[in-house]
């Protein structure tokens, strides 16, 4: 019994101080040379010492940083004495440099000294003495050397120290500091009462960008409340049963140690902890009891972990503060709850109204924690009920399909941390999804899945939302019955219903983890799908009414009032960049005779065809207009006369060479084009349009099927001109 007991002591140490040792071993290494440049690169184990401590420091910090440190005075010590080791192994391996590396341990030195108190401090200075003079010791380091790192070390320290010392610098600091550490301790206090932890809230799991935005910071002021209304009613409590001390003792949130958090007390010897879990009065009370009285307590006593004197207690009690959150998480996560602790000299024992009063209060305390953890959800509720309001404006304020796209995930990424999201839009025989974001979207992007085909087919038949409890089971095919989607827990596929009511498609939110929706999110959700529609529906009429708008109904080309205004921009552009731009004006030859012989139709179809070839036979940035009946406008962007007349060719040629037929004929089309380039034709759209409309003209008169270009038809002028006496 008593082995065990020592072993258990020997692994509590070890686990303790092992960093302090790891330091400790990497002193004594830089303090026999093993670090000096030369002999470090040699053996590798020296090397890997080196690498552990520097991966310890850097632990250490990240640690210190989440604030997840232990307040044992060890762990308070370890890091100081890490980033010494670390400081004087990097100035020993800086080998020929180590002149000018001095200055690394040198400033750290003074940092610790202004930032750590004393008691932190002495121990990394300890341990750089003991180094460097380790040193001295092994033949390294001449001793006036030695003297004059010291040396080194102290003045920049004191001046360090001199300049924190002074006045303005000090006040700034202290202030700081206190302000860092009340924060800390408050977010720590909420956090170890579970004010964080996720209570029964409608929006149980934070999306993602508000984790990172305010990273989960519990409600500084919350805990402040609570401080504050524990403090008065512990005061209270003490002054009312004349008690020598009333104290909450809370676990950490992992419940390793105690940690004092309110004491009302006439005592001064008062030791803050933390204390380890499990001995004197509090050890007593965790194995399984909910409270001990105790009086005609012995004169030396010291069960009372708070005391640093021993004796003084009369008669004490210990109770356990009920823990509403950890009544309902299962028993194994958290084990330990808080503990009110009362004592007096008085020696006689606790009476009946006493006791009452002071299991009244417990459950008060126990009260006021809900109370923080109720205040602290609906906090958070309120926020993510923002984020999705302010979703919802921005998507009642864009326009445009995209536009909408984009507000739709985001909007949704605001009230759920979902894995996938996918917006599916009904398109005929056919629902194909338009929009796809997380997980496999990239592969179901753009895929068309026949109309009732899925779950999502289903909601938008039944016009309503599925599957029914919003977890996904099993093998349902979402989208088709190809694709399976094994890792997702929750799916909810909402209908993108029109007001009128039916679906013009269907929003699919999925996420790894089971049950996100809960049902008023669900609600949301669906609000936010009827929103979509409405927009999406209004965004579908808008684009369709510009199509109308822009393009020709038989061609599929732009029609007149868009190639003016085409031209007006793409001139501008020309203009700006002093580049060029050809106008051609393509004329059908006889087409009246086509219309005559096989039809008005048939003369429909051959438009058609030709719009098609020109289409395909000009560049991405050229532009294709319906000019007028049978007459096509085209813009060719930075051609001038030599490049437009050569595309002009490959559109007559391309033209000539379509084969129609109809009633058995074979029916070859051919057109007449007239060409004017900017800026040599002229430098006004006018201009250039009736340039061009002449030299097709000429085309024309010339025989049809042909390019005449404006300049052509000036040098035939002048020669003619010349000609003429
Ligand atoms: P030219 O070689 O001199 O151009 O002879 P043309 O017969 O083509 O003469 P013109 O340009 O005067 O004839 C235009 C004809 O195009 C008249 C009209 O019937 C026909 N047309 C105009 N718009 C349409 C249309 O939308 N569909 C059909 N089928 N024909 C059209
Ligand atoms: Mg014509
Ligand atoms: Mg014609």
């Amino acid at each position: 019994m008593k082995r065990q007991s020592f072993k258990d002591k020997a692994i509590r140490f070890a686990k303790t101080w092992h960093i302090v040792a790891l330091a400790a071993i990497g002193a004594f290494a830089v303090g026999t040379g093993a670090f000096d440049f030369d002999s470090a690169i040699r053996s590798w184990y020296i090397l890997l010492l080196g690498a552990f401590i520097i991966a310890a420091s850097l632990l250490d910090i990240t640690h210190r940083l989440k604030g997840s440190l232990l307040s044992h005075f060890s762990s308070q010590i370890q890091g100081p004495l890490l980033w010494t080791v670390t400081a004087w192994i990097l100035l020993r391996m800086s080998g020929p440099y180590s002149k000018h590396a001095i200055i690394i341990p040198a400033g750290f030195i003074a940092w610790l000294v202004t930032t750590y108190p004393p008691k932190v401090f002495l121990f990394p200075i300890l341990f750089a003495f003991i180094m460097e003079a380790g040193l001295t010791i092994t033949g390294r380091q001449p001793v006036v050397e030695l003297a004059l790192n010291i040396l080194l070390y102290g003045l920049i320290a004191a001046f360090l120290v001199f300049f924190a010392h002074s006045q303005a610098y000090r006040k700034k600091l202290v202030n700081s500091i206190a302000r860092a550490k009340k924060k800390s301790y408050d977010s720590e206090y909420a956090k170890d009462l579970g004010i964080t932890a996720p209570g029964p809230s409608i929006l149980e799991t934070l999306p993602e960008f508000e984790a990172i935005e305010n990273k989960e910071q519990p409600d500084v002021s919350t805990i402040e409340t609570i401080t504050d209304s524990f403090d008065l009613q512990l005061k209270l409590i003490r002054q009312a049963l004349n008690l020598t001390t009333v104290a909450v003792l809370w676990p950490d949130a992992q419940g390793r140690e105690l940690r004092l958090r309110n004491i009302s007390t006439i005592r001064k010897d008062i030791q803050p902890g933390p204390y380890p879990i499990g001995s004197g009065i509090t050890g007593a009370l965790l194995r399984d009891r909910k409270e001990i009285t105790t009086a005609s307590v012995k004169t030396d006593f010291s069960g009372l972990p708070y005391y640093i004197k021993k004796g003084g207690v009369g008669s004490l009690l210990a109770v356990n503060i009920p823990d509403n959150l950890q009544r309902e998480s299962s028993a194994v996560e958290r084990k330990i709850s808080g503990i009110l602790c009362a004592d007096r000299t008085e020696k006689s024992a606790w009476n009946e109204s006493e006791l009452t009063i002071l299991r009244l209060l417990c459950k008060k305390l126990s009260l006021d924690i809900d109370m923080g953890r109720q205040f602290y959800n609906m906090n958070r509720e309120r926020n993510a009920f923002q984020r999705v309001c302010i979703g919802l404006r921005e998507l009642n304020s864009v326009l445009g399909l995209e536009p909408v796209f984009d507000a739709t995930i985001k909007a949704v990424k605001a009230l759920v941390q979902a894995d996938f999201i996918a917006i599916s839009l009904l398109q005929g025989k056919y629902h194909s999804i338009v929009r796809a974001e997380g997980l496999h979207a990239k592969n179901l992007l753009k895929q068309e899945f026949s109309k009732n085909e899925g779950l999502v087919g289903q909601v938008m038949k039944i016009n309503r939302s599925l599957p029914a409890g919003a977890e996904y089971r099993g093998p349902a095919p979402i989208f088709s019955s190809e694709q399976r989607f094994p890792d997702f827990g929750s799916l909810l596929i909402v209908p993108l219903r029109k007001e009128e009511g039916s679906s013009i498609g269907a929003l699919t939110v999925a996420a790894k983890k089971n049950g996100i929706f809960t049902s008023r999110r669900r609600d949301i959700l669906e609000l936010i799908a009827a929103q979509v529609a409405i927009k999406i529906d209004l965004a579908q009429a808008h684009e369709q009414i510009n199509k109308i708008a822009t393009i020709d109904g038989l061609t599929n080309l732009a029609n007149h009032k868009t190639f003016q205004h085409a031209f007006d921009v793409m001139l501008n552009r020309a203009q700006r960049r002093s580049g060029h731009l050809c106008l051609l004006l393509c004329d059908i030859d006889y087409f009246k005779r086509i219309n005559d012989t096989y039809g008005h139709p048939f003369g429909d179809q051959v438009l058609k065809k030709i719009a098609d070839a020109l289409t395909v036979t000009v560049r991405k940035l050229d532009l294709v207009a319906r000019y007028g009946g049978e007459e096509f406008g085209i813009i060719l962007e930075d051609s001038d006369e030599y490049g437009g007349r050569e595309m002009a060719e490959r559109i007559r040629k391309k033209i000539e060479s379509l084969s129609m037929h109809q009633n058995n004929n074979t029916i070859t089309i051919t057109i007449s084009i007239g060409l004017a380039a900017f800026p040599d034709d002229g430098k006004e759209k006018s201009l250039l349009i009736d340039h061009a409309d002449r030299a097709l003209y000429h085309a024309k008169a010339s025989g049809r099927n042909c390019i005449k270009t404006w300049s052509e038809i000036m040098a035939e002028f002048t020669a003619d001109a010349r000609r003429r006496p």
